[in-house]
């Protein structure tokens, strides 16, 4: 390797190492137009962020890891900077293999900040100084959760207004 190959090579390599790779963690199950907000309003704050749904074993979903996924493909398919992927076991652990140094969570209200104040102090000393950024929502969007969004779709009503235009609900699976 000539010494110009390898300058570039490190130069490169700094510029990887200086990203700034946010993970936003979540179930996504399904996504609604609350996560939709959280993700475009933190694209200015990070060079990359990779939408990683994180799977449970023991937690039942009602909408296949796939289906999710593909849902997150579908939304985020025209911004460069997000990136769509899974993962099984610590998020922490997920964010150093793959060099993210940030977590982005979303705050609605007070029970949202109760449970991620100790998941954040939690990933903060697993994941050995993982910073986790918080946007507050938009008064808008608090009110909108997956949850709500399951029991409106499993109780036979329309999820079309909090869902992301990109995507479809159709019969449940
Ligand atoms: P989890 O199963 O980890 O709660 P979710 O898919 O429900 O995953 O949510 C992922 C993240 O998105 C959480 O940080 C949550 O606070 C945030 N979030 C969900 N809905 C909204 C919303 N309407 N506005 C802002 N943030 C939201």
């Amino acid at each position: 390797m000539s010494f110009r190959t390898k300058a570039s090579t490190l130069r490169r390599l700094i510029i990887v190492l200086n990203m700034k790779i946010a993970v936003f963690p979540g179930s996504f199950d399904p996504i609604t137009i609350g996560h939709v907000d959280l993700v475009r309003r933190a694209l200015p704050l990070f060079d990359q962020i990779i939408v990683a749904v994180g799977v449970n074993s023991t937690k039942k979903y009602l909408f296949p890891l796939e289906q999710r996924m593909e849902w997150l493909l579908q939304v985020f398919a025209q911004d460069q900077k997000v990136s769509v992927d899974s993962f099984q076991n610590l998020t922490a652990h997920y964010c150093q293999r793959i060099g993210a140094r940030y977590l982005l969570r979303g705050l609605r209200n007070a029970s949202d900040f109760d449970y991620e104040k100790t998941i954040s102090q939690l990933n903060h000393i697993v994941g050995n100084g993982i910073e986790t950024v918080f946007l507050i929502s938009q008064p808008e969007y608090s009110h909108i959760s997956s949850t709500i969004v399951r029991e409106i779709i499993v109780g036979g009503a329309d999820a079309t207004p909090f869902i992301p235009a990109e995507i479809r609900i159709g019969t449940l699976p």
